[in-house]
């Protein structure tokens, strides 16, 4: 029999949001999920906002976010965020090795590794983002990037590895409007599972929740999040309106 694994919905929110809207809209979500516990769900403010958004999520069952983060714990890194000071405002997330963050700043798999190693140790979940462009997907080669994606970014986590949240997230499906189907999304998400069993063993495999994200909303998540091997989602655009990310995590509660 298959493990039972949370679901879990996160809202990346980008650079999207003034404070006071961020305030406004983890308020709003706020109203109807405070008392969720049915699927893990997870805020990411822009980081100037994540002391106001904790504040609001206190007490509740809602957890915060961070988008990135700095490998080390302080020191001359000028405009980086570490790991003490997301913990000091209550984070418990942290995404890794987003798409924009590997295409526009030239994050790479080493980095990613280095971030989610320090992540654990200071005790946050890492994120981390995988997934192929429409070139390579189209040259058959969909596989062997993510292969070589997760084998990097989650390399040396020894027994670190079951907490991680993989996100797969084909980047052409990103903000595109144009979703994975749902097969497609199963099948890369078993494939990944198969790797990390390759790398931790079939116990890690089946305990670590891999997300899909990539333009999932209301009217797809359902069947999305049917698939065997989905355990959640990474939303961007359907995370900007309570309305609409409310429904999303209401998708993934277990009928
Ligand atoms: C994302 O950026 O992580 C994402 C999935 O965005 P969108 O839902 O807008 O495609």
């Amino acid at each position: 029999m298959s493990k039972y694994r949370k679901k879990i919905i996160a809202g990346n929110w980008k650079m999207n949001k003034l404070v006071s809207e961020s305030v406004s809209l983890a308020d709003g979500i706020k109203r109807e999920l405070a008392e969720c516990r049915d699927v893990d769900i997870v805020l990411c403010p822009t980081f100037i906002a994540l002391k106001a958004v904790s504040d609001v999520v206190d007490n509740t069952s809602i957890r915060l976010g961070a988008q990135n983060m700095h490998w080390e714990i302080s020191g001359a890194y000028t405009g980086e965020i570490s790991p003490t000071m997301l913990r000091d405002v209550f984070c418990q997330y942290v995404i890794l090795g987003h798409s924009e963050r590997r295409g526009y700043f030239n994050e790479t798999d080493d980095n990613v590794n280095k971030k989610a190693k320090v992540a654990i140790e200071s005790r946050m979940t890492p994120i981390v983002c995988v997934g192929e462009t429409l070139d390579e997907r189209d040259a058959g080669d969909a596989e062997r990037i993510v292969r070589k994606q997760v084998e990097l970014s989650l390399a040396d986590m020894g027994e670190g590895l079951s907490k991680v949240v993989v996100a797969y997230e084909p980047v052409w499906a990103i903000g595109t409007g144009r979703t994975a189907t749902p097969e497609q999304a199963q099948d890369m998400h078993a494939f990944i599972r198969k790797v990390i069993a390759e790398m931790g063993g079939q116990e890690v495999s089946e305990t670590i929740r891999i997300q899909y994200g990539g333009s999932m909303k209301p009217e797809n998540a359902k069947e999305l999040l049917a698939q065997p091997d989905i355990d959640g989602g990474l939303i961007g655009g359907a995370a900007l309106e309570a309305r609409q990310f409310v429904k999303i995590v209401t998708a993934a509660i277990p009928e």
